[in-house]
C-alpha cells in the first residue's frame, strides 16, 4: 500500500472506479430458522444499460448483491423477503412442496415437476453438505421467483425476479457458463418473465412496464406481441422520453423480425447501427428499405411484415 493511500475518503480512487459498499446483518430464515446473512447495498456506479433496462455496473453487479438464498432450504429473495411473516401454512407448503425442488442443476429446471419428492429431513443441516455453497445468482433468482410464487406475491413481483435471473445471465461469473447451457436458461427465464409480466401488467401504472414487455418479447423472438406491446407504450401517455424514442425504433426491429440483444446507446445513438433485415427475402407490403433508420414507424395497423399465427396472440387488454 502506497503511504498516500492511507483510510481516508475522497481519494481519486474513489471517484475513478467507485465501489458497491457491502454491510452485513444476520437474520434467520423465515421457514426453517437457519441463520441468513444479508448483505446491504450501499452503493454502485452505471455505465449504461441494455435496451431492456438492465443497468450496465462496473465491477460486481448490484443486483448480484440484492438477492439472498438461505443454503439450507433454499427459501430466496430480496432481504425484506427475509422479514416477512408468513403463515404456518405457507411455511409448510414450502418447506414439504417447493424446497426439495430447487435444486442447482439445468435438467431439474428445465423438467422440475419430474423431481422425485425427497422425504423431508429433519432441519439438521448436515444432512445436505452439497447444498452449502450458494448458487450462481441466476439460479437464486429463479429460487426467489419461486418462492415468490409460493408467497402468493403479485406477478409482476414474480416476473421481475425472473428478469433479474435473466438478466445474471449477462453478469460473470454466470456469463461464463456453456452456451447450450445458457441457451436453455435464456428460454427459460425470458418466457416466465413475459408470461408473468403479461399477467400482471394491468394491475400496474408505471408505463414503462409496457415499454419493458415489448422488448422482451421481441428479445424472446414472439414479434407480434412486440409490436403491439410497443405500439401500446407509444400511444398511451407518460413513460420516460427516451423509452418512447427507444420504442420507436425497436418497433422497426420488431418488424424486421430482429432479435438481437442491443444496449440503449446502439438503439438510441448508433444509426449506422441499423438492424439488418434477418431473412433475406423481403416480406410482403414491407416500404421501407432494409438498413434505413426508422424515424417515422407508421401509426395504421397494417403491413406489420409478420405473419399471425407465429407468435402467441397479441392483445389482451
Ligand atoms: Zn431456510
Amino acid at each position: 500500500m502506497g503511504t498516500d493511500s492511507s483510510v481516508g475518503s475522497g481519494s481519486l480512487g474513489d471517484i475513478i472506479a467507485p465501489m458497491v459498499i457491502w454491510s452485513t446483518l444476520e437474520t434467520s430464515c423465515p421457514i426453517c430458522e437457519n441463520r441468513v446473512r444479508l448483505r446491504e447495498v450501499g452503493s454502485g456506479f452505471a455505465i449504461g444499460q441494455d435496451s431492456d433496462l438492465l443497468v450496465r455496473m462496473e465491477g460486481k453487479h448490484i443486483i448480484q448483491a440484492e438477492v439472498h438464498t438461505c443454503l439450507q432450504c433454499h427459501f430466496s429473495g430480496f432481504g425484506a423477503d427475509f422479514l416477512r411473516t408468513i403463515s404456518p401454512a405457507a411455511r409448510r407448503r414450502f418447506r414439504e412442496e417447493v424446497s426439495p425442488t430447487l435444486v442447482d442443476d439445468a435438467a431439474a429446471l428445465e423438467a422440475p415437476a419430474v423431481i422425485p419428492r425427497q422425504p423431508q429431513k429433519s432441519r439438521a443441516s448436515s444432512t445436505r453438505p452439497e447444498y452449502k455453497r450458494t448458487p450462481l445468482p441466476d439460479i437464486q433468482y429463479y429460487w426467489a421467483y419461486r418462492t415468490a410464487e409460493t408467497l402468493a406475491l403479485p406477478p409482476v413481483a414474480q416476473g421481475l425476479r425472473l428478469l433479474r435471473a435473466y438478466w445474471c445471465l449477462r453478469l460473470d461469473p454466470t456469463a461464463r457458463l456453456p452456451v447450450p447451457r445458457l441457451k436453455a436458461l435464456r428460454k427459460l427465464y425470458l418466457r416466465g418473465a413475459i408470461q408473468k409480466l403479461r399477467q400482471g401488467v394491468r394491475f400496474e401504472p408505471d408505463p414503462n412496464l409496457t415499454y419493458l414487455i415489448g422488448e422482451l418479447c421481441r428479445r424472446n423472438e414472439n414479434y407480434l406481441l412486440a409490436i403491439s406491446y410497443f405500439r401500446r407504450f407509444l400511444e398511451r401517455e407518460g413513460g420516460a422520453m427516451y423509452l418512447k424514442l427507444a420504442a420507436k425504433k425497436l418497433l422497426d426491429a420488431a418488424r424486421n423480425r430482429v432479435p438481437d440483444a442491443l444496449s440503449m446507446e446502439q438503439v438510441l445513438y448508433d444509426g449506422s447501427g441499423e438492424h439488418k433485415r434477418r431473412s433475406a427475402k423481403p416480406l410482403p407490403g414491407q416500404g421501407e428499405a432494409p438498413g434505413r433508420p426508422a424515424a417515422n414507424p407508421r401509426s395504421s395497423g397494417s403491413g406489420e411484415g409478420t405473419r399471425p399465427g407465429e407468435d402467441d396472440l397479441p392483445g389482451d387488454e
